[in-house]
């Protein structure tokens, strides 16, 4: 371990070196050492189209030389304007103004400042959050808070602020007993906003799939039905697409997937094709209206050092136009999953297998702790490596989130190796 490094998500002690990358091409890392490996969590989930693509190096290369950087507090630039004409080409109408800043827990506390706000300027404060249990939006203060009380905030849980969490309706491939799980859920949010109009500023979903919470998945009913309580009892409804967005789910946005309209939209991870740290929060008009205002009381005060980068913001848009060139590759890879489940289902050590649009998830039965400290996580971990692929499930739950360039070759060789370890489960 290097002296003078501390890794994110890491415990020093007992965690295995870390593997030192030299190089990145296609879905392939290459380590120091000569191993090569298949990057099956894009890195994260930010990687698209594959590392290192040629055209957006060329564009932040192009774009560095010309203006990397300027105060966007008094200016702006053709980057940022751009690429929020293009976010909002596909983004559902009502959604109109983009605020940048840099990361995706950035974007989620700029939405719940944005949603507090709304209501103090309108005259008509509310006090508290509705999210979902087993959500992850950030490890700030104020997306802990609407996150799940779990191992990663424990420590911090009496600095975090009230919320109020509603069950997550997830599925999988065989579920019968959805239905009847989605709406107790919905008509216990109708009660709560029946019995108190006042108290909510917003509820806080990650559409489709929550990530870190598990890669838990739920309907598009749900989020119909979710829009249709929020806007019948008039509170604001935030999508965190920051991991669903730009085709995770097999639609551009997860919102358009299940043709709802939220108030406000975060998006980061993919939104540079993972090559720049960039985020947006993007908000309806109306939103933006409510802060347009003779009385400087009722400005957005918040901003960073690097909103609205231009080089992330040009990276943005080269990845934009390999989205689009690459539409067929991240709309059918929802098919390429649910070939190779065909292989999968029935496994004695797998339960709830699950997949939406490009992520392909599900238990492992085991007999250690449920949660993100299960030990077979950092064992699958390290059995893949030594198969050449890059997996890190969350506890017992195995994930795969490929870039959308994967080859049939190489889902092959990944899906080969999963069915190794698990025989060795
Ligand atoms: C990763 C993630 C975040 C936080 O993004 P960072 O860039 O890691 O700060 C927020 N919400 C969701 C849904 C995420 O997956």
């Amino acid at each position: 371990m290097h002296p003078h490094l501390w890794h994110p998500y890491t415990q020093a002690k007992t965690a295995p070196l870390p593997l030192k990358v030299k190089a990145a091409q296609g879905v392939w890392l290459e380590l120091d050492d000569g191993r090569k490996l298949i990057d099956c969590i894009s890195s994260w989930w930010v990687n698209l189209h594959g590392h290192a693509h040629p055209k957006i190096a060329a564009a932040i290369y192009q774009q560095a030389k010309t203006l990397e950087q300027v105060i966007f507090a008094g200016f702006t630039h053709d980057p940022a304007e751009q690429l929020a004409e293009r976010l909002l080409t596909k983004l559902p109408a009502p959604l109109s103004r983009v605020f940048y800043s840099d990361n995706g827990s950035t974007a989620v506390e700029v939405a719940l400042k944005m949603a507090y706000q709304y209501w103090v300027n309108t005259d008509r404060p509310r006090t508290t959050f509705l999210a979902f249990e087993g959500a992850y939006h950030g490890d700030t203060f104020g997306t802990m808070a609407v996150g799940a009380r779990s191992i990663f905030s424990a420590v911090f849980s009496d600095l975090l602020f009230e919320v109020e969490f509603l069950p997550f309706p997830a599925i999988h491939l065989e579920d019968q007993t959805i239905e009847e799980r989605q709406s107790a859920i919905l008509q216990t949010l109708k009660d709560k906003l029946e019995r108190s109009p006042d108290r909510y500023a917003g509820i806080i979903i990650e559409p489709l799939v929550q990530g870190a919470g598990g890669m838990q998945m739920c309907t598009v009913e749900f989020l119909q039905g979710l829009r249709q309580v929020s806007q019948r009892y008039n509170t604001l409804l935030i999508f965190d697409e920051v991991m669903t967005g730009f085709g995770r789910t097999g639609d551009w946005f997860a919102c358009l997937k299940a043709n709802v309209q939220p108030d406000i939209i975060c998006l980061s991870k993919g939104i540079t094709g993972g090559f720049i740290p960039l985020s947006v929060t993007v908000s309806t008009e109306a939103i933006y209206d409510a802060f347009y205002s003779d009385d400087p009381t009722k400005t957005l005060y918040h901003g960073h050092s690097y909103t609205a980068n231009p080089l992330g913001c040009a990276a943005g848009l080269a990845s934009w136009e390999l989205m689009q060139e690459n539409e067929p590759a991240f709309k059918g890879m929802e098919t390429r999953h649910l070939n190779h489940f065909a292989a999968l289902q029935g496994h004695p050590k797998l339960e709830k297998l699950r997949i939406t649009g490009t992520i392909a998830a599900m238990d492992i039965i085991t007999t250690d702790r449920p949660g993100y400290l299960n030990q077979v996580g950092p064992f699958i971990r390290q059995q893949a490596i030594e198969r050449g692929v890059l997996l890190r499930p969350l506890g017992n739950v195995l994930y795969l989130m490929p870039p959308y360039c994967i080859t049939d070759e190489e889902l092959v060789q990944v899906y080969g190796a999963i069915a190794e370890i698990l025989d060795l489960l």
